[in-house]
This record gives C-alpha cells, structure tokens and sequence, in this order.
C-alpha cells in the first residue's frame, strides 16, 4: 500500500490582486508513484511544490484532474496520510506528548493511541522530553515532534513539506539519516518538498523537478546511488 497515481492534475488560485488572471498553480500534473519510493520534489519558489503536497494530503481539492491513493480518490485527509510541515507548527500551548496525541485525533485515530505516542516518541529520540512545551526544544527536537506527529497511526504515505529547511547544517545531516532509517523501517511512500538539491539526491529514489510557470514541464530523475 502507498500507491499513489496523480491523473491530469491542474490547481487554479483566484489571484489576490483581482485585476489580474488566477494563478494556475499546478497545470495537468501527472505522476505514478510506486509504494515504497522516496520521492523529493524540487524546483523554483512557487512552482507548485507546497500545493502539490496539500493536494495528496487532502488539505485542499485540485480544480480538475484527481489523485489517488490505492485506488481510492482523495478528498480529505485521511489517517494513511501523515503530513509534517518546515518550522514544525507544533501548538505551543501543548506538551509534546499532547502535541503527538493530535496527530490521532485529527485523524480520528483512537485505537492504541496511548501506545503509539510512546513508541514514536521514543523512535524520534524524545524520550525523558515527552511532558516539554515545544519552546523549551531546540529547533532540531522540534522537527523530531512534528515528524513523530506525522508518523502516529502508521500512514502509508508521509507528506514532508521541507522538514529540515529551518535547521542548522549538522542537525539537518543527522535528521536526514533519522528519516531514511524510519522510511526503511516502516516501509512508507515518502513523498518531500526540498530546496536542497543534494539533499534531494541523498534521500531519493526519484527527484521531480518542476519547473515555473508559464511552460509547467516536469522531470523525473532516477537516483540510483548504493544505499548502506
Ligand atoms: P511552492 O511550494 O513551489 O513554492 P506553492 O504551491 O506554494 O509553490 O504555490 C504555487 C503558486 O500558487 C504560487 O504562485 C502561490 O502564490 C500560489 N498559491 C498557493 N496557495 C495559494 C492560495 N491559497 N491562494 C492564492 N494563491 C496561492
Ligand atoms: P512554501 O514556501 O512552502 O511554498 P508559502 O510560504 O509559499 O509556502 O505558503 C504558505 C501557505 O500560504 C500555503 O499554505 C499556501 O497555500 C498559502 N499561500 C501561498 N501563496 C499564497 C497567496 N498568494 N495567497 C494566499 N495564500 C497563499
């Protein structure tokens, strides 16, 4: 499971200066995803990549076009879906075990929610920080909170909108590795919004690039560097 097939996708946003065209954010996007990969999306501010990523979330609904997951057509957000977002948006009036608990409720996930807080808590190595506020955090643990949120309920698809992207070089580099070693352990279709090339080609199977309007080309990269 993680299939995700994305058919003739376009999003248009009416544009804020009214006087002027909407802006079509995404224009007749395809992919196939097979399960199991580690997709990075790259390309230039504002070529769709966040939009994209919201889409398969479910957090919005595409203008024309569809995505589907295992064969089933996306319209909501759903628990086979995770989603954790640049600067982590953790609720700073929320401990981080409360923070990761609602990565269930918002899913409506009750089942061995108690359970699985402990076990990716644990996973992302905030174990002993489980009754701090995101505050008392350094920048690092809190991308490790909002990744751990994203993971509860076991989703087949997580949804990575540059996780690392507010990080300082060494913390990013180990959380790089954190990543890849949860992505092989639960055997997730990742799919990561990035605007670190390397990074992109460390962590992928594929990199899509996307370019800007008005031409809306994309390419899709095979990476096939040996993994340890
Ligand atoms: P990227 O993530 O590649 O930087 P986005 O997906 O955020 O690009 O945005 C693509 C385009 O759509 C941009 O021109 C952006 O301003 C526009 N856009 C995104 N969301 C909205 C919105 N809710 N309303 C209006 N325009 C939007
Ligand atoms: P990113 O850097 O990841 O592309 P942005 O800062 O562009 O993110 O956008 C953050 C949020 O604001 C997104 O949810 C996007 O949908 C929304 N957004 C982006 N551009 C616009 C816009 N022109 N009008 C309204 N909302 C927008």
């Amino acid at each position: 499971v993680g299939q995700i097939s994305i058919q003739e996708v376009s999003k248009e946003f009416v544009n804020p200066d009214a006087s002027k065209e909407n802006i079509h954010a995404l224009n007749g996007f395809s992919l196939d995803i097979e399960p199991g990969t580690f997709i990075s999306l790259i390309g230039p501010s504002g070529c769709g990549k966040s939009t994209l990523l919201r889409l398969i979330g479910g957090l919005d609904n595409p203008s024309s076009g569809a995505i589907y997951l295992d064969g089933k057509k996306i319209e909501k957000p759903g628990s086979d879906r995770g989603f954790a977002f640049q600067g982590s948006n953790l609720f700073p009036w929320l401990t981080v075990e409360k923070n990761i608990a609602f990565g269930l409720k918002a899913r409506h996930i009750y089942k061995d929610s108690q359970k699985d807080v402990e076990e990716f808590i644990n996973l992302v190595g905030l174990g002993g920080f489980e009754k701090s506020y995101p505050h008392q955090l350094s920048g690092g643990m809190q991308q490790r909170a909002s990744l751990a949120r994203a993971l509860v309920g076991h989703p087949s698809v997580l949804l990575l909108d540059e996780p690392l992207g507010a990080l300082d070089a060494f913390t990013r580099m180990n959380l790089q590795d954190e990543i890849l070693d949860i992505w092989k352990k639960y055997n997730m279709t990742v799919i990561m919004v990035t605007h670190d090339v390397d990074e992109a080609i460390y962590m992928s199977d594929q990199v899509v690039v996307m370019s800007a309007r008005p031409s809306k080309v994309e390419i899709v990269i095979d990476i096939d560097l040996p993994r340890s």
